[in-house]
């Protein structure tokens, strides 16, 4: 009898558990996407991450047709669909790998009592995270909520496990079953095509992310501690789309790092290593806190006095503020589905403070267009900047968009790219065109308020009014 093996955001043959034990067990194996929409509680994917799953699942058919067993797709509810393939195919094992968004999670359970209560074997396995995020806790038995001591947590417990390599050969079963197209899946855009600059910037799939790594160790990684911060040039691995998807995992990632470990500063890898502990933090912080998408973990936060202002928010979105690091941010993200991730704290912070708008608008902003979008870093990481949220900064510590652009992006390399039309500026007015002089403005052919937007709000005041407004949700107003 065949095994269905489940993908979902696992799209990878190589350190697929699932998938090895299916090819291991001898017998024919029905390798299936569903897409599903409709588990109660799951949040409908954004556009950029539908833009991703179209092209990495057009590579994952492929490789797993040259293996000799085509991927099956279909769309529906989790436990509908997989109840169907069963009786089309005389499946009796299911297996997938783990999933730990709370929807995705509720439908998994589901699957699996629903299994047990049919006689059918089913049986999950780890690779999305290096540690199942209920397994980790306190000396009490709680929950973590500070970082440090959750990262030093994981450090001292055991080496994760080598990762697994991809199944030479699949043994696919042969009878009867219908796919869907890919095309039916509706999950590229199609009028406005928006989706060339993430072709340009991105190749999604299992081969692009073991590219991507090799990149990163080779120009990238020595002096990563240091370069992180700077967003003009590439600092940073850009893995996130590639983990969000399971096209690599972190235990592949952690076993090339040991590989590296004799050629590249320790420093630089382990501070590497803290930021894949981040991403274990914010999986940790989601399964205790299952709505952190939609409620303030700090619950003082439920009495800020958000100011909604749909026109700040507009500008906020299409990169028109008037402070070029922020435009600069936002425009990237939208030609590219990415940002940086110092840009993005920025953008948050200026958001959230400056604009006063609720941090759950530029979360679902985010969620829409970033090919990483994922549950768990997205509202966990603008939950941390907008001060709601676990291990948050001091509300106090409000960021500067002139100070951190001149910081970070000191030659103005990266709002050049982003911005043009502020790219002939001098250096020293390119994070602040508005102190220009006439005759410098005029030069760079910048006319503000026509070519270039005057600032949102002034910097001094805004951050004033923040702090007001956290002093009356603190009742001391
Ligand atoms: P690298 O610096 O190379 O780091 C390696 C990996 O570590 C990343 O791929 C990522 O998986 C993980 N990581 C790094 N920083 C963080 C962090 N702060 N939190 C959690 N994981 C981290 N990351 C997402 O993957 N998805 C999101 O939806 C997301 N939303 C964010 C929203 C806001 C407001 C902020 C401030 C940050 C957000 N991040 C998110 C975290 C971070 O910005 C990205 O993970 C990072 O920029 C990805 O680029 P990289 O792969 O080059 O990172």
């Amino acid at each position: 009898k065949p095994v269905i093996v489940l993908f979902r955001h696992d799209l990878r043959l190589a350190d697929n558990r699932a998938l090895s034990a299916a090819t291991t067990s001898g017998r024919p194996v029905l390798p299936v996407f569903i897409l599903d929409e409709e588990s109660r509680g799951t949040r409908p994917l954004g556009g950029a991450r539908r833009w991703w799953l179209h092209k990495s699942l057009e590579r994952l058919a492929e490789k797993l047709a040259e293996l000799g067993g085509p991927l099956t797709l279909r769309k529906g509810k989790m436990v509908e669909v997989v109840k169907a393939l069963v009786d089309e195919s005389g499946a009796d094992t299911l297996l997938w790998n783990r999933r730990y968004d709370p929807a995705s999670m509720a439908a998994d359970k589901a699957l699996k009592q629903w299994a047990r209560e049919s006689n059918l074997a089913a049986e999950s396995f780890d690779g999305h995270l290096l540690h199942e995020p209920s397994l980790v806790t306190t000396g009490n038995g709680g929950p973590y909520k500070v970082y440090t001591p959750f990262w030093r947590a994981l450090a001292s417990s055991d080496e994760p496990r080598p990762p697994l390599g991809a199944p030479r050969a699949l043994n696919g079963f042969r009878g009867p079953i219908e796919s869907m197209k890919l095309a039916a899946f509706e999950l590229l855009p199609s009028q406005p095509d928006w989706s060339g600059g993430l072709r340009a910037a991105w190749m999604p799939g299992e081969e692009g992310a073991q590219a991507r790594l090799r990149s990163f160790f080779a120009d990238t990684l020595a002096g990563y501690g240091e370069n992180r911060d700077l967003p003009g040039t590439v600092t940073t691995s850009r893995l996130s789309p590639h983990l969000a998807h399971g096209e690599i995992t972190p235990y592949q990632i952690w076993d090339a790092l040991k590989q590296e470990a004799s050629s590249a500063p320790g420093g630089d890898i382990e501070k590497f290593r803290k930021e894949i502990g981040w991403r274990e933090f914010c999986h940790h912080l989601l399964f205790h806190n299952p709505d952190l998408a939609t409620k303030n973990y700090n619950s003082a936060f439920d009495a800020f006095p958000w100011r909604p202002d749909k026109a700040r928010l507009a500008a906020w979105q299409r990169g028109r503020t008037g402070y070029p690091i922020v435009d600069a941010g936002m425009r990237e993200l939208w030609q590219t589905g990415w940002m940086h991730n110092r840009v993005r704290m920025v953008v948050a912070s200026f958001l959230t403070k400056h604009l006063l708008q609720d941090w759950r608008q530029g979360e679902v902003w985010f969620w829409d267009t970033l090919v990483d979008a994922d549950p768990a870093s997205n509202p966990a990481n603008w939950q941390w900047v907008a001060g709601s949220g676990a291990d948050a900064a001091p509300y106090f510590r409000i960021f500067n968009p002139v100070l951190q652009g001149e910081k970070f992006d000191p030659d103005g390399a990266y709002v050049r790219r982003f911005v043009p039309e502020l790219a002939k500026l001098p250096d020293r007015f390119i994070h602040k065109p508005w102190q220009a002089p006439e005759r410098a403005l005029s030069k760079a052919g910048v006319k503000l308020g026509e070519t270039y937007p005057v600032p949102a709000v002034d910097h001094g005041r805004a951050r004033e009014r923040a702090l007001a407004a956290h002093k009356e949700m603190k009742g001391d107003a």
